[in-house]
């Protein structure tokens, strides 16, 4: 029997995928400053790809191609970065990395692209410093680095509480069809929270938000036998509003997509991207074709969902190319 240990790799790929929040329930500010989420992710078939490959102790570089990669900042800042600064310090190990990040998903959409890196990266790096971190290790360090950076290493559908790191597995028949319209604009998350916040301290104190909303059960039923139709009619997001009030063009995008046939439209988590479920590939098609002739959408994506979450890319099936 062979009992070598397997060489160290050189080089260690990973793909985390994006998300849209078929429910996304926004409840009372609390005290460290976040609002209590109730939300159900869907991971979709659009992924970010970051290859990992050893570095000189200490050193964490990285390098960005892909869509829209000119907006991510390559310091200290890249969630990517700080994914890999994490498991070094949490091993108390002083390897290096240089982290190469092909982008497909937009930057700043509200489709948690920084945080499908970050997912991928503690993978990477895992595999390739052999750290061996256990799953529960690995999910404590991806709610450290941000709300959405557990689901990003999960995948598939969830119910996140709390920040939106809390979260149980949730059963969906898929593939449900969705296209996706990507804006010109970003928008910070931050912002359309404290927009969200202004719009509530209008409202009478009885129209305030709960402290902690609850989940819908037409929806969780609806993703649960895979019935699109009950889904695009159960679809919500909070944040909606306060997306619309920043940013007024996406309600002509949302209105398009509805009048092209989709099922349901809604913004994706904190905005510009806007999702459109639809029945089948054919009507994906004919959704996506009316939503890219206007010019309030940058791109539009027909994509499939559930997906998986972060996982290892063998080297044999790695992509050759940063075009998406
Ligand atoms: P959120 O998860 O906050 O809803 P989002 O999905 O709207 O965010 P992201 O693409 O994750 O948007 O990026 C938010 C900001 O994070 C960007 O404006 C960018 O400056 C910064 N950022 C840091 N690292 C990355 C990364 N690897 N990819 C994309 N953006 C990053």
């Amino acid at each position: 029997m062979n009992t070598a240990t397997p060489p160290t790799p050189r080089s260690v790929t990973a793909t985390a995928p994006g998300k849209i929040n078929v429910q996304l329930s926004v409840g009372a500010r609390r005290p460290d400053g976040y609002h209590a989420l109730t939300t159900v992710f869907l991971a979709v078939a659009l992924h970010d790809t970051v290859t990992a490959t050893l570095a000189a102790p200490g050193r964490t570089a990285v390098t960005v191609i892909g869509t829209d990669a000119q907006r991510v900042p390559t310091d200290a800042t890249n969630l990517a970065v700080r994914a890999a600064q994490l498991l070094r310090e949490h091993h108390g190990t002083d390897a290096g990395v240089a982290l190469h990040i092909t982008k497909r998903i937009p930057v700043a959409g509200g489709m948690a692209g920084g945080s499908a890196d970050a997912a991928a990266t503690l993978l990477a790096c895992d595999a390739l410093w052999n750290t061996r971190t256990p799953p529960a290790q690995l999910h404590a360090l991806a709610s450290e680095l941000g709300s959405d950076v557990p689901f990003a290493l999960l995948g598939h559908a969830a119910l996140g509480q709390g920040r939106g790191e809390i979260l149980a597995d949730l059963p969906v028949i898929g593939p449900l069809h969705w296209v996706l319209a990507f804006a010109h604009s970003e928008l910070a998350t931050p912002a359309v929270y404290a927009e969200h916040d202004r719009l509530h301290a209008l409202r009478p104190t009885d129209a305030r938000p709960r402290p902690q909303p609850p989940a819908d059960p037409a929806l969780l039923a609806a993703l649960k036998t895979g019935d699109a139709t009950a889904l695009g009619a159960a679809l919500v997001n909070d944040l909606q509003t306060a997306a619309l009030s920043l940013h007024p063009a996406l309600a002509a995008t949302l209105r398009i997509g509805a009048a092209a046939g989709a099922l349901g439209s809604i913004v994706s988590g904190s905005g510009p991207t806007c999702a459109f479920l639809t029945t089948d590939t054919r009507a994906a098609q004919s959704v996506a074709r009316a939503l890219a002739a206007s010019r309030a959408v940058r791109r539009v994506r027909t994509v499939d969902g559930p997906a998986q979450g972060a996982h290892l890319v063998p080297p044999r099936t790695r992509p050759t190319s940063g075009r998406t």
